[in-house]
Parts: structure tokens; C-alpha cells; sequence
């Protein structure tokens, strides 16, 4: 199978939520055929595809129609089980990201393993295999941590806070005593995240820096470029590039860092995929995260990733804010520097990524004021 695929062929998605949605939405702007998989019948990316398969993801009889219909394959998301690959293999079908970037970044342990071999920081860490390793490790950091599942958690899900032996043994139970990492709480003075591409030539592209603002463990508002020291963002894009040089990766991901008071930066987690906060690159920068991702998956080389304004904002939209009914969206109408996202999704729900707001600013201040104040006007 060559390693650049033309115009014409098809890219296969494992994954069809709004990540999904805007790779095949990049993928057809340059001539692509995409064919879809999600259990969901009205997922956001079945709705542009133009093959959508309607089952769960380890459902062999449908990743080997998958497999039939495409020449590559990408992933929305990085739990992808290594066995729903092999149809993929067997037909010689382009994997991109490959099995093995795959593997390691959907088990915690095998993810810090890989930072810590590149020596780049992470938090300080323990892994438990088993309830017997929760005492060493909690007083190895100090008394206090965060337990994290291994395998399969995003948006804070599958991670407590512990501060005692006893709600160690409680939060592991609950999880069902599978593998963990203990992790040091750090005390962090920011959230960052460095977007990045790697072609199938190895050339590797790092967006500016974002700066990442939680809410109740969700991505809340992103803003471009952070507000860190060079030396830190500098930082921050070299460890990423090494990362994913180690990682022979082709696609694009995102690594998420800690920056501490003093602008040192340790890596928290990797994202194989693009990433909630590279959504303000559909609006502000030369080439979409998505863009870029597709064009490494399909074997073309990664193009410029720079930001095109001097700041930008982004604000997610949850469902939340539907709880109360429809969303106000006339109030858009009297903010035209703000631009709306939506992804089709027909059931709001508590937490549930629905859409998002984009603007560019002068100022990193004034384009997230723009976005937060367009999401109160909608909210109310
Ligand atoms: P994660 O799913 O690992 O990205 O964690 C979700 C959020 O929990 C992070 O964005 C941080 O706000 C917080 N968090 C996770 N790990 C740590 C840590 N070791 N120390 C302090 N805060 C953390």
C-alpha cells in the first residue's frame, strides 16, 4: 500500500462525534471519499459521510466492511481495542496513527513511561497493578494524590482525588480494581496544551501554545497564545515534537502540560487526535487541526501551523445550557466577531460537548471576553 493516497480514495473513521465530524468534513474540501463507524445512527459524523456503518466498534463483521471500503483509517478517540485493527491490517490498509502510538496512549502507565523515557516530566507517579500497591505509592507522594484509571478515562471520569489510605482502597474499589496510576497533586499555575502534526517524512508542525481553563473537569475556554514565559512555551513545543517523534507518529495530537509557578513544565497526558482545544484553529490559524491531520493520515506533508490574528478564544457550548430550553441564538446576531460552531447533535445533555464559540482578537483578554460574553448572552 503506497503511502500517499490520492484524491479519490477513501479514509475510513473509527468514531463519528464532532472530531469525527470535522476530519471528514477536511477530507472531502480535498476530494476524499470517508466512510464512518458509530453505534450512534444520527452520530455528527454520519451525517457528512459518505458511507456511514451504523455499529459498535468491535463489531467484526462491520470493521471488515470498513476495512473493504477504505485505503487509510483514523480514530477519533484513543480507545480504539487493538484487536478492532487487525481487519485493518490484514487488507494493508494505511493505520494512522499507527498500533503502536494507539497502545500507549490508552494506558496511563504505558504513557508516562514512554514521557519519562524521553526524559521529559510528568507529575510524579505510581502505578498500581493491584490495592496491595496503594500504601507505597501514597506515601512515596507525600500522603495525597490523584487516582487515575489506566485505561479509558477522559473529562475527569475514572479519577478521584484521594487524601487518605482508606479513600485510596474506596476510590480503587470503585473503579473496580483495575489497573491505576497514583499521581502527585501539582500545583500548577496554568494549563497548556501544544497541538502538533507529524507527516509520514517524520517534519513535525507545533501550533502556538493554548492555555486551558477547566470547568468541573471539562475543557471550558481555550485562549491563543497562553500566557507563559518563551522559555516555557518554547518548552513545551520541543518536548511535544520529541514526543511524537518517539511515538513514530503520523497524524495529529495534542499534549497536555502543567506549567508550574516558576515556568517549568511537566507533561499531564497525550491525546492521539486532534483536541478540544485545537478548535479555535478552524477559525485562527493557516491550517485547521484538522486539516493537518488528515493531510498526514492520507500522506501528504504537514503544511504551516501558524495562528493567523494576534489572539484567539475559544468557549465550549455544554448541554447545559439547553437545560433551560432552546439557546437564545439571535443574541449572536449583535456579536458578528463571534462565530458559532454547532455539531449536530440533536439530544442536549448535562456535560455534552454540543457546539462551541470562536473569536480573534488584539488581545488573548478581549478574545475571550468575546466568547464568554456571547455564551452568557445565549445562556442567559
Ligand atoms: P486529565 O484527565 O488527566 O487531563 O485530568 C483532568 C484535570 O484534572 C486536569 O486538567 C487538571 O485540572 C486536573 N488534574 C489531573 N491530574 C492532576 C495532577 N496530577 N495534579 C493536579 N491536577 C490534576
Amino acid at each position: 500500500m503506497s503511502s500517499f493516497l490520492p484524491p479519490g480514495s477513501t479514509l475510513g473513521i473509527l468514531g463519528g462525534g464532532q472530531l469525527g465530524r470535522y476530519m471528514a468534513i477536511a477530507a472531502q474540501q480535498r476530494g476524499y471519499r470517508v466512510a464512518v463507524l458509530d453505534p450512534e445512527p444520527d452520530a455528527p459524523a454520519h451525517q457528512v459521510a459518505h458511507r456511514a456503518i451504523t455499529a459498535p466498534y468491535d463489531d467484526p463483521e462491520a470493521l471488515e466492511q470498513l476495512a473493504s471500503l477504505c485505503q487509510a483509517v483514523t480514530f477519533e478517540f484513543e480507545n480504539v481495542p487493538a484487536a478492532s485493527l487487525e481487519p485493518f491490517a490484514r487488507r494493508g490498509v494505511a493505520i494512522r496513527p499507527g498500533p503502536r502510538a494507539l497502545a500507549v496512549c490508552q494506558d496511563r502507565i504505558a504513557e508516562k513511561t514512554l514521557v519519562g523515557s524521553c526524559g521529559i516530566e510528568t507529575a510524579p507517579w505510581r502505578p498500581i497493578r493491584s490495592g496491595n500497591d496503594l500504601g507505597p505509592a501514597l506515601a512515596a507522594l507525600g500522603g495525597s494524590g490523584i487516582l487515575k484509571t489506566a485505561r479509558s478515562g477522559y473529562d475527569g471520569k475514572g479519577q478521584a482525588r484521594v487524601e487518605s489510605l482508606a479513600a485510596a482502597r474506596e476510590a480503587h474499589a470503585r473503579f473496580g480494581s483495575v489497573d491505576c496510576v497514583l499521581e502527585g497533586i501539582v500545583p500548577f499555575a496554568l494549563e497548556c496544551s501544544v497541538l502538533a502534526a507529524r507527516d509520514i517524512h517524520g517534519v513535525c508542525a507545533t501550533h502556538p501554545v493554548c492555555e486551558n481553563a477547566h470547568s468541573r473537569h471539562i475543557l471550558d475556554v481555550t485562549i491563543c497564545p497562553a500566557r507563559v514565559g518563551e522559555a516555557s512555551a518554547a518548552a513545551m513545543r520541543e518536548r511535544t515534537a520529541r514526543i511524537a517523534e518517539e511515538l513514530g507518529y503520523v497524524g495529529h495530537l495534542a499534549v497536555e502540560f502543567f506549567v508550574l509557578p516558576d515556568g517549568a513544565v511537566v507533561v499531564n497526558e497525550i491525546a492521539p487526535r486532534p483536541h478540544n482545544s485545537g478548535h479555535l484553529t478552524l477559525d485562527a490559524a493557516d491550517n485547521s487541526q484538522f486539516e493537518q491531520h488528515v493531510r498526514c493520515v492520507l500522506g501528504w506533508p504537514v503544511a504551516p501551523y501558524g495562528q493567523t490574528a494576534p489572539a484567539a478564544a475559544m468557549a465550549n457550548l455544554l448541554g447545559d445550557g439547553w437545560m433551560a430550553g432552546e439557546p437564545r441564538w439571535e443574541a449572536l446576531t449583535g456579536i458578528p466577531e463571534v462565530r458559532l460552531h454547532l455539531y449536530g447533535k440533536a439530544q442536549a445533555r448535562p456535560g455534552r460537548k454540543m457546539g462551541h464559540l470562536t473569536a480573534t482578537a488584539e488581545s488573548v483578554e478581549r478574545a475571550e471576553t468575546l466568547v464568554r460574553s456571547a455564551r452568557q448572552a445565549l445562556f442567559g
